[in-house]
C-alpha cells in the first residue's frame, strides 16, 4: 500500500501503514485528509487520531471515500481507544480515495467542462479578473430567454456538498431533457460550482485575496470593491436585477456534519427594505417548494441577516431583492444523496410558478 497526495486538493497528515490498516494523526483540531491509496488490500481498516475537536466533526459526518475517484460514500466511525476512530472500507483491492471533507477542485471542475464541451445545451463561460477565473456553466431556452436564475457554490472552500450539488445540477440538466425543459421553462439558468479560487480541502481560510489573506470571501458582497470572484459575479446578478430579470439567485454552502438537515434561508429585512406580508409569503412558500424534495430538507425565513455583507443581505438591502441561501448537510449524505439534493432543487426550481416577487412589482418585467 502506499498514501499518495499529489493531485490537485490533495493533503496528507503524518501517517502509518500496517498489515491491512492505515493511521493518520489529524491532531489537533479538524485537520483535513485527502488522499489516494494505493494498492489497498480489499478491506482496508483507517484509524484517524484526533482530539475532541477533530472527533466532533468526523463522527457525525463520517469517512468519506470512493473507488471510482467520484463516487463517494460515508463509513461511519467507531471510538476504538484514546483520541482513535476507526471504520473499515471496502477497496475492492486497488485505488480507493479518502477524505474528510468532500474534494471539490479545480480538478472536479476540469472534468465537467469537458465533459460539458460537446453538449450544444450548455455552454461554459469564463469570467476573469486580476488572474482569477470563474467558470459559469449557462444553459439558454431556446425562443424567449425569459429570467435569469443564479446557482452559486463555492463561495466557502471547505464547503464542498454545495459544490458536488452545483456539479450534478449541470450534469442531470445535461442528461434528464424532461427535467431541463421543466427547469429552462421560466428561464435560463447560470450555475456556479466554484466560485472560490481554490480547491476545496485546503486547509487555509475560507477564502483567499489575490494579496493571499484568508478573509470570510461570501460577506463581500457589501463591500465597496469586492474581491475578484465576488466582483464579477455580484456585476453580473446586479445587471440582471437592473434588467428586472432576476429569478431565482441562490448561494449553496454546506455546514457539514454541524447539523443533520439542509436548511434554505432567506431574511425579511435589510437596510430600509423590508419584505411586505406578500411578498414574504411568496418567499417562504417558494422554499417550501424549492426544498420539499431535498433529503433532509426544510427551511427558514429570518428577520435579518446573521452576518452583514452576504449575498441575501446586499442584494435585499441596496436592491429590495429577494434571494436565497441553503445549507446542506453531510451527515450520513454521499454522492447520491447530493444527486437527489440537486434534483430536489430543480424540480423546485421547474415548479415555482411565479419569481414576479424576486423584486418590488415597479422594477419588475418578468
Ligand atoms: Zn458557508
Amino acid at each position: 500500500m502506499e498514501v499518495i497526495h499529489h493531485f490537485d486538493s490533495g493533503v496528507t497528515q503524518p501517517y502509518e501503514l500496517g498489515d491491512g490498516e492505515v493511521t493518520f494523526d489529524l491532531r489537533p483540531g479538524q485537520r483535513i485528509l485527502n488522499v489516494v491509496v494505493r494498492d489497498a488490500l480489499p478491506q482496508l481498516r483507517v484509524h484517524l487520531m484526533a482530539d475532541d475537536k477533530g472527533e466532533v466533526f468526523l463522527t457525525k459526518q463520517g469517512l468519506l471515500y470512493a473507488t471510482d475517484g467520484r463516487a463517494f460514500r460515508v463509513a461511519p466511525f467507531e471510538r476504538t481507544g484514546e483520541e482513535r476512530l476507526s471504520t473499515d472500507i471496502d477497496t475492492r483491492g486497488g485505488r480507493v480515495h479518502i477524505a474528510t471533507r468532500y474534494p471539490y477542485g479545480r480538478d472536479a471542475l476540469d472534468r465537467l467542462i469537458v465533459q460539458c464541451a460537446n453538449e450544444p445545451q450548455v455552454s461554459v463561460r469564463l469570467l476573469e479578473e486580476s488572474g482569477r477565473t470563474v467558470p459559469v456553466f449557462d444553459l439558454i431556452p431556446r425562443g424567449t430567454r425569459g429570467l435569469d436564475h443564479y446557482i452559486i457554490a463555492g463561495e466557502d472552500v471547505w464547503e464542498t456538498a454545495g459544490c458536488w450539488t452545483a456539479d450534478w445540477m449541470v450534469r442531470l440538466l445535461l442528461t434528464d431533457p424532461e427535467l431541463a425543459a421543466r427547469v429552462l421553462n421560466s428561464g435560463a439558468i447560470h450555475i456556479v460550482p466554484l466560485a472560490s479560487p481554490y480547491s476545496a480541502t485546503l486547509p487555509s481560510a475560507s477564502y483567499t485575496t489575490p494579496e493571499g489573506k484568508g478573509i470570510y470571501g461570501a460577506a463581500t458582497w457589501g463591500d465597496e470593491e469586492p474581491p475578484p470572484e465576488y466582483a464579477l459575479l455580484r456585476d453580473e446578478v446586479e445587471a440582471c436585477i437592473k434588467a428586472g430579470a432576476l429569478g431565482l439567485m441562490l448561494t449553496m454552502h454546506s455546514w457539514q456534519g454541524s447539523r443533520a438537515f439542509s436548511e434554505m434561508g432567506t431574511i425579511r429585512e435589510s437596510g430600509e427594505n423590508r419584505l411586505d406580508d406578500s411578498r414574504a409569503a411568496w418567499a417562504e412558500s417558494t422554499m417550501e417548494g424549492l426544498t420539499r424534495d431535498v433529503p433532509l430538507g426544510r427551511f427558514r425565513m429570518s428577520e435579518k441577516i446573521w452576518h452583514p455583507g452576504l449575498a441575501r443581505d446586499r442584494l435585499l438591502g441596496v436592491h429590495d431583492a429577494v434571494t436565497f441561501r441553503i445549507e446542506i448537510t453531510t451527515v450520513g449524505q454521499g454522492t447520491s444523496e447530493l444527486e437527489a439534493t440537486a434534483r430536489g432543487l430543480l424540480e423546485g426550481l421547474g415548479a415555482v410558478e411565479s419569481w414576479e416577487k424576486v423584486l418590488p412589482c415597479q422594477s419588475n418585467a418578468g
